[in-house]
């Protein structure tokens, strides 16, 4: 399914397009992937609304690629024909720089992002360099799998920076699809923490309090206690300014959104800087993922073991993914089921 030209979904119901392309050819120390499933990102819409846009047209979307490695590039390839690997957002980094060097490869200039800048898993080849795929521990399911490669990787470079220490409240501002896994991860990783959720649906709250939140309400309402961090994993600003006035001094709150949306920036004009920034409260972005992040949280996910629920759909109705994922809040991870 290709993205040939940009446009917002309202204009256009159906902005990409099934095409027949050439068999992806691999390189030098790269892996030939046939591709079994692919999670339907929030982010896709970003791309194919602009607001974080391809450099190139046509190209083929997707980031939460799992598949069977059907090529090599060579005997000393850490991979075997038909191991089953996954792919996530981040398709490549320089490997020089100094934020590499770091481990920190998401915030490299040169960050390619799979399936925006190279083409992604709503195909079924693709290629990508060995060092950028990961084995799928065996407890998943190829669809279950899926969307644990971007929400639930990002998710958990989230938690690691809000610098959260066990027994501290967290709280998260939005209950989507990578808020659900960061509840999940939460209640693992700290267990004496308490976690309070605000979402605007009652059966996102209701969700919430079911995996374990001990408060959930509405965007604008006050925590019953105060939280020494935030993650907002919303597309756009009034949960941000509300969030920030339940922060601890001192507390941090980390954005995971790749892009914010236009429609409600007038908000911002009610930041009130002593209730909202005051005391040292913080505000922090997260940046794509490391490769770190996509191993430890996978590793971390089978031992949990987090399994997402996922809604199922071919290849061909990634189209109906995508309206459905921008207009309706629907429990669950969208996954592309490719034969
Ligand atoms: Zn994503
Ligand atoms: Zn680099």
């Amino acid at each position: 399914m290709v993205l040939h030209q940009l446009c917002t979904l309202e204009e256009n119901k159906a902005p990409l397009e099934l095409a027949d392309l050439p068999d992806p050819v691999p390189g030098e120390t790269e892996i030939l992937v046939k591709v079994s499933a692919c999670g339907v990102c929030h982010t896709e819409l970003d791309e194919i609304e602009g607001r974080t846009p391809p450099p190139r047209l046509p190209v083929v979307p997707g980031h939460q690629v799992i598949g069977r490695v059907e090529e090599t590039s060579s005997k000393a390839s850490p991979f075997k024909i038909g191991d089953r690997v996954g792919i996530a957002w981040i398709y490549s980094a320089c490997g020089k720089c100094k934020f590499c060097l770091e481990g920190n490869e998401n915030l490299c200039s040169s960050f390619k992002a799979t399936g925006r800048d190279a083409n992604g898993g709503y195909a079924q080849y693709m290629t990508v360099s060995e060092d950028f795929a990961y084995l799928i521990p065996d407890v998943f399911s190829d669809l279950e799998a899926a969307p644990l490669l971007c929400a639930g990787a990002i998710g958990y470079r989230s938690l690691r920076l809000t610098g959260l220490k066990d027994g501290q409240n967290l709280g998260l501002a939005g209950f989507g699809a990578s808020a659900h896994l960061v509840l999940k991860m939460a209640r693992h990783q700290y267990p004496n923490s308490k976690v309070f959720v605000f979402a605007r649906s009652v059966k996102e709250r209701a969700f919430a309090k079911e995996l374990g939140a001990v408060w959930a309400g509405d965007a604008e309402e006050e925590s019953p206690e105060k939280l020494e961090a935030i993650i907002d994993t919303t597309p756009v600003w009034k949960p941000v300014v509300e969030a920030l006035k339940n922060l601890e001094p001192g507390g941090r709150l980390v954005i995971n959104a790749i892009r914010k949306e236009e429609i409600d920036k007038e908000y911002l004009l009610k930041l009130d800087y002593p209730t909202h920034l005051w005391l040292e409260k913080e505000i922090k972005s997260v940046a794509n993922v490391s490769r770190r992040d996509v191993s430890e949280f996978l590793e971390l996910a089978a031992e949990i073991p987090i399994k997402p629920d996922v809604q199922e759909f071919t290849l061909e109705e990634a189209n109906k993914a995508l309206v459905e994922l921008k207009t309706r809040r629907i429990r669950g991870a969208k996954v592309l089921k490719i034969d």
